[in-house]
């Protein structure tokens, strides 16, 4: 058995299984047992199935929450806005399932018709990490479903509990053995397993960009298709004209949530030179006022980082950066609680030649640049290999739309600090990413067009 601990108090949460290399096989041959006939299913009955999904899960949001609560550390409200967001994408997906459509195209014979139709890609395997213990699994188990594929998923093993009880409602809404299945053991021998099956037609990673490249070599003796969501370096630019206050409580909501263990995190926070300090001030003001605690409460609180070794590296990285001579203007250490629980932390004077400005921090750290012009910023923050996503305030609107052509990332945000939702394309550029989620673009990684001629009509 694999033991989930919690975060915040290394207490044991529960345990799961650890497959065997045997029961990993088993569940790849009831994923690609299980793809003809659901493949051959109609829309409308997989959007059915969704739906029951989404409401078994609706009705029972607060035990969900208080599980991730436990295994993962965030807080109440964090959880409850991610099972939102994540049911947000079993909905979006029954609607979608309906409206696959393919073409037809104006033909190049006088007796033959072109049809274009998009089918599903086969049985699909999944891997996905532990921030979003909910969200992760439905967007990619909704939209694999919606688009006719079976899924067979590994969820992190520090998180499983909560994918779990999602495969648990499951099976309770309708969805077969073979078109939902899970497993959990060794992430090293299930990887190999799924990525060697010529019988697995995708695979679809959220996860660290070194495991992203090491899953994409594996899957070239197969050539598999890959949608891949890895890691990210988001640059947050604050302009002399934009809403401070607007733009440091979006910084200070974006930055905190999951403790700053998000792939979209900011991760170099760009100020013009002239208010810089006003900023500065700010953003210390409104994460002062946050306490640090463990998530099982009201009120929002800063949880717990994952495991040692993650406070380990975020402890390493603001340590080198005060050596090199960045201020720590808030915390700059590990929290007085202990365990894994970090300061909420303010570096300034932070250099683009330091290592935290290269490295996804994966923490509760603000570091702050300055800058003094759009095109030096505009430069700075594309001198990264990552280009996840790039927040942006000012309400200059020609600027607005330099940034939006210029920025070298998947997603722009200007004016805000929310990205997500499912109607929209999730997805990078660069080392980021392969492939989007969510919206129309997200099923079209789950299907692959067909064109059929049909000639000898006249
Ligand atoms: P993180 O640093 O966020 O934990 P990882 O990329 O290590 O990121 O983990 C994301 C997911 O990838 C987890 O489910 C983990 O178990 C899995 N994983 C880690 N190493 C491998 C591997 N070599 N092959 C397949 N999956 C892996």
């Amino acid at each position: 058995m694999i033991d989930v601990l919690n975060p915040a108090d290394g207490t044991l949460v529960g345990q799961v299984e650890h497959h065997s290399e045997a029961q990993v096989r088993a569940a790849i041959d009831r994923t690609c047992a299980a793809f003809p006939a659901w493949s051959r299913t109609l829309a409308r009955e997989r959007s059915a199935l969704l739906r029951a999904w989404f409401d078994l899960v609706s009705a029972d949001k607060t035990a969900f929450a208080e599980l991730m609560c436990r295994e993962n550390g965030k807080c109440m409200s964090e959880a409850f806005g991610e099972i939102d967001y994540g049911l947000g994408f079993v909905e979006w997906y029954a609607e979608e399932a309906k409206r696959v459509y393919g073409d037809t195209i104006p033909t190049h014979a006088k007796d033959a018709a072109v049809i274009v139709t998009k089918e599903p890609v086969g049985p699909v395997a999944s891997i996905t990490p532990w921030n979003f213990p909910f969200m992760m699994i439905t967007r990619k188990v909704a939209t694999a479903l919606a688009a006719g594929c079976t899924i067979l998923l590994k969820p992190a093993e520090e998180t499983p509990l909560t994918a779990y009880k999602l495969l648990e409602y499951a099976r309770r809404a309708g969805i077969p053995e073979g078109v939902f299945e899970m497993v959990t053991g060794d992430p090293v021998q299930i990887g190999k397993l799924i990525t060697d099956d010529p019988r697995i037609r995708k695979i679809s990673f959220t996860g660290s960009t070194a495991v992203g490249k090491l899953l994409a070599a594996q899957c070239a003796g197969t050539l598999k298709k890959m949608t891949m969501e890895l890691g990210g370096n988001a640059p947050f630019i604050v302009f002399d004209d934009a809403d401070l206050d607007e733009a440091a409580k979006a910084l200070v909501s974006a930055k905190l949530r999951n403790s700053g263990q998000v792939c979209i995190s900011p991760n170099r926070v760009y100020v013009q030179a002239s208010i810089h300090d006003a900023f500065v001030q700010r953003v210390k003001a409104l994460v002062e006022a946050i306490p640090v605690d463990q998530g099982l409460q009201d009120r929002f609180v800063v949880g717990p980082l994952i495991n040692r070794a993650a406070i380990d590296k975020v402890g390493k990285l603001v340590d080198d950066s005060r050596e090199r001579g960045a201020k720590a203007v808030l915390g700059g250490h590990a929290h007085a609680k202990g365990g894994l629980f970090y300061a909420p932390t303010i570096l300034v004077d932070v250099a683009d030649d330091m290592p935290i400005a290269s490295t996804e921090i994966f923490g509760p750290v603000f570091p702050i640049y300055r800058f003094s012009t759009e095109a030096e910023v505009i430069a700075r923050s594309n001198d990264s290999e990552y280009g996840l996503v790039a927040y942006a305030f000012t309400r200059d609107l020609g600027r607005s739309f330099r940034l939006s052509r210029n920025i070298e990332a998947g997603m722009v945000i200007l004016n805000s600090g929310s990205v997500g939702t499912a109607s929209v394309p999730f997805g990078g550029v660069k080392q980021s990413d392969y492939g989007r989620e969510g919206s129309h673009h997200g099923i079209e990684e789950y299907v692959h067009v067909k064109y059929t001629l049909m000639a000898g009509l006249a």
